[in-house]
């Protein structure tokens, strides 16, 4: 039994544990009745409610955002072990983080997909929380996916409306939208992102094109439905050749005049790849969007991040301003929330960071990815990497003395992973740092996980690697990456902090400056329209909104930028 002192009450006092702090004090004050211990007691007294009330609040959910706000500061201390034994509240807050804060739902079978819980214990917690509204948006998405999804009775009634014919005879249940695996990993990592956001805008559900790996690269994301579309649907045949000039191509069909106000096609195909024409970019008018409402299947093709357009819909900037208050985290939250590596992509991930990343006291990402045609390395950009490097102190500068040696009086260590398709980047950078030493002392290591030569996205390994390496890219402290690169956006946006964004180089020449820090963390759109659909003209889109800006990487590309940013290009 414990003797009753009054540091043992304080410790009862300190950790609420309300019943053992009273008997403490009563059985000390009985035991001791003196003037100081009437003032502990009295002193006692007058403190708990003061501490209870504190504690009570962040405990407790007063509002959903306040407690989401709690929530992100308890976690980092959920792991110490509580003194009091409250093993319950210590559970709730290890689970709260691996579920991300609420955005994952929990309850998947873990071992069939390690990386959707563990990748929490790699990554840097999150600086934004999901929205209590995108939160509650995912839950019934969900639920509407496990009342719709494949093979479902509500899936094989609307089913049969495109194997009918083509017209749709009454409303149906399910609404869907299915999504073409097109194009290289990071343009579908993005495209995805945007028909989910597309579909949760719309109250359709989402059926994903397995095309070559689609499953091969990514755990399921919803519980207890897949997202895959049924091997067996019945026009998979034609998304290949689907293009702008396609029968069922709702651009098409509106250039021909073939859609009118009676039209009630059972199933349309969305073209929004980057050669689209202006009426396929009518997709993105009210008065369509009104009218796709009664088509059941929506059949879309797109290599385009389009959800900074999306901002621009009037019907859909309420819901959209609910769901993401902190515009700049559209692909942070939805990316974190779709795109769980499969075990076998996982196993890429963490051999590597656990054997190359995880001892350094810092990660760097570079990622270089070279447009100009020829063979690399080329020296510009080179030049351009070094000197975005060392302008904003990424990297140390090298002495050039001949034998120099650099006392160790600073063994900091950093990590840099470099990645792209060659490895000559990666070989001059590491033998600057091999040949010279670093004027900090600092001990630089590079590695580079694959040089693929070049884009292979029919190989199943190649893909996976590519998917490894973006998620890589995504747990370094800081990146740099390069302009017009889907891949880097990828890495920039799971990552959740702006990236330095390498300039692209004109005429083959290193760029001056070499590199800025990105405005926000959002992807850009390629291809955006330039159009004002109520006054049916042209407008720059990317001075309607202050949260839909010009890209600093692409001078015609859009993206979504937060409040601090509204001002700056
Ligand atoms: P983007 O072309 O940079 O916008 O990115 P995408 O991911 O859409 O397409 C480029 C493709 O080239 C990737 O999907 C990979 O297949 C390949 N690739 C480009 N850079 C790298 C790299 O650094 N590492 C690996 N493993 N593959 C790369």
């Amino acid at each position: 039994m414990l003797k009753q002192s009054p540091t043992i009450c304080i410790f009862f006092f300190l950790h609420q544990q309300t019943i053992h702090w009273f008997t403490c004090t009563c059985n000390y004050i009985n035991k001791q009745a003196t003037l100081t211990n009437m003032k502990f007691l009295a002193a006692s007294l007058l403190a708990f409610p003061l501490v209870f009330t504190v504690w009570f609040i962040f405990r407790h959910p007063i509002t959903t955002d306040r407690a989401e706000f709690a929530q992100a500061r308890v976690f980092p201390s959920a792991n110490i072990q509580s003194v009091s034994g409250d093993i319950s509240s210590q559970e709730i807050g290890m689970t709260q983080h691996k579920l991300l804060g609420g955005l994952l739902a929990p309850g998947f079978d873990e071992k069939s997909c390690l990386s959707r819980y563990h990748s929490v214990s790699y990554r840097k917690m999150s600086r934004y929380m999901p929205s209590s509204h995108l939160l509650s948006k995912l839950r019934s998405y969900e639920d509407l996916h496990r009342q719709c999804g494949p093979h479902t009775k509500s899936y094989n009634e609307t089913l049969k409306q495109i194997k009918a014919g083509n017209t749709v005879a009454s409303s149906t249940e399910c609404n869907y939208i299915v999504w073409i695996s097109f194009s290289g990993l990071g343009n579908r990592m993005l495209t995805l992102a945007s028909a989910f956001l597309y579909a949760l805008l719309t109250n359709r559900v989402l059926l994903v094109d397995r095309g070559k790996d689609m499953a091969d690269l990514f755990c399921e994301p919803f519980p207890d439905m897949s997202w895959l579309l049924p091997l067996d649907f019945p026009i998979t045949n034609q998304f290949e050749s689907f293009n702008q000039n396609s029968p069922s191509c709702y651009g098409k069909m509106l250039k021909n005049n073939i859609i009118t106000k009676e039209s009630k096609p059972s199933f349309l195909y969305l073209h929004l790849v980057h050669d689209y024409q202006d009426h396929d970019k009518m997709f993105f008018c009210d008065q369509d969007q009104t009218f796709l409402k009664r088509v059941p299947w929506l059949i879309m093709k797109t290599n385009n991040y389009f959800v900074p357009s999306l901002f621009l819909i009037l019907s859909f900037e309420k819901e959209l301003s609910k769901l993401f208050p902190e515009k700049e985290t559209v692909f942070h939250h939805l990316g974190r929330y779709l795109f769980h590596p499969t075990n076998q992509v996982w196993g890429l991930i963490i051999r590597y960071y656990q054997a190359y990343l995880a001892k350094a006291d810092e990660r760097i990402g570079i990622q270089v990815r070279v447009f100009d045609t020829g063979k690399g390395p080329f020296p510009y950009v080179m030049d351009q990497i070094v000197a975005c490097a060392l302008n904003s102190k990424l990297l140390p500068k090298l002495s050039m003395k001949e034998s120099g040696i650099t006392p160790l009086r600073n063994q900091r260590s950093k990590a840099i992973l470099v990645t792209s398709l060659d490895s000559g980047y990666y070989e001059n950078l590491s033998n600057m740092y091999w040949e010279h030493p670093t004027v900090t002392g600092e001990v630089i290591s590079f590695f580079q996980p694959s040089h693929e030569e070049y884009q292979q996205t029919e190989k199943k390994n190649h893909n996976r690697k590519a998917w490894a390496e973006m998620f890589l890219l995504s747990l370094t402290d800081v990146l740099v990456t390069s302009s017009w690169s889907t891949f880097g956006y990828v890495a920039q946006g799971l990552a959740g902090s702006k990236a330095w964004i390498l300039y692209k180089p004109e005429n083959r020449s290193a760029p001056n400056p070499p590199c800025r820090i990105a405005m926000s963390m959002e992807p850009c759109f390629h291809a955006p329209p330039f159009y004002d659909c109520k006054a049916k003209k042209g407008i720059d889109t990317g001075l309607v909104v202050p949260h839909v800006r010009h890209c600093e990487d692409m001078s015609w590309g859009l993206k979504l930028v937060g409040a601090d940013n509204h001002l700056q290009q």
